[in-house]
């Protein structure tokens, strides 16, 4: 699998749904080359298996930010051997607290959602390094994202956190790569192909 082959599966699997996937373009060999075109605007109210009301609290553009800057986090931590893909650890995952100075609260779930996190922390602190925020608590529940925060963010950040809970219901929450969220005797995670195997047993 090449990035732009995983990347317009997440998107697929994040938008099913939206008519404008018609529009959806995904190219480039490498993390840097990586593009994604997409016709701008709000999803319709029932993406990738989530159904909002009245309507989704991000943009496509956002979305798709998101997916972008955690794509190229993803395929650049094997670097210089890239392009190849190296899932996030535990230790990623905890080398965030040292990266952000926002990522202030315990991460209650798997490392698959480090470069989540790693593309949100970074990208809230671009659009206005000066807000007084701050998250209250971060962790899985029916086996997607929740992040709380408290205090001050623009409307664009909050759309950012927004998008990430809803991928975060289409990336394995262990390995980070495409995964589906499913319910397995009550229990619901998001899960790769892989990290579903024996799970049930
Ligand atoms: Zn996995």
């Amino acid at each position: 699998m090449t990035i732009a082959d995983e990347t317009r599966t997440l998107i697929q699997a994040a938008l099913a749904g939206d008519p404008a996937l018609a529009s959806l373009s995904v190219s480039g060999f490498s993390p840097e080359t990586l593009s994604v075109h997409i016709a701008p605007g709000r999803p319709v109210k029932s993406i990738g298996g989530f159904s909002y009301s009245p309507e989704p609290p991000f943009h496509r553009e956002t979305l798709m930010e998101l997916i972008i800057r955690m794509q190229r986090l993803r395929w650049q931590r094997a670097a210089p051997f890239v392009p190849e893909v190296m899932p996030p650890e535990q230790r990623d995952l905890q080398a965030l607290h040292k990266k952000h100075g926002k990522a202030t609260v315990g991460f209650e779930c798997g490392p698959g959602w480090t470069d989540t996190f790693d593309a949100v922390f970074t990208w809230l602190n671009e659009i206005d390094l000066n807000r007084d925020w701050s998250p209250s608590q971060i962790k899985e529940k029916y086996g997607t994202l929740r992040f709380y925060w408290y205090g001050d963010l623009p409307d664009l950040g909050d759309e950012i956190i927004e998008a990430a809970e809803h991928l975060s219901g289409h990336l394995c929450e262990i390995c980070g790569a495409p995964g589906v969220l499913r319910s397995d005797g009550g229990w619901w995670s998001t899960r790769c192909r892989d990290h579903r195997k024996g799970w049930q047993s």
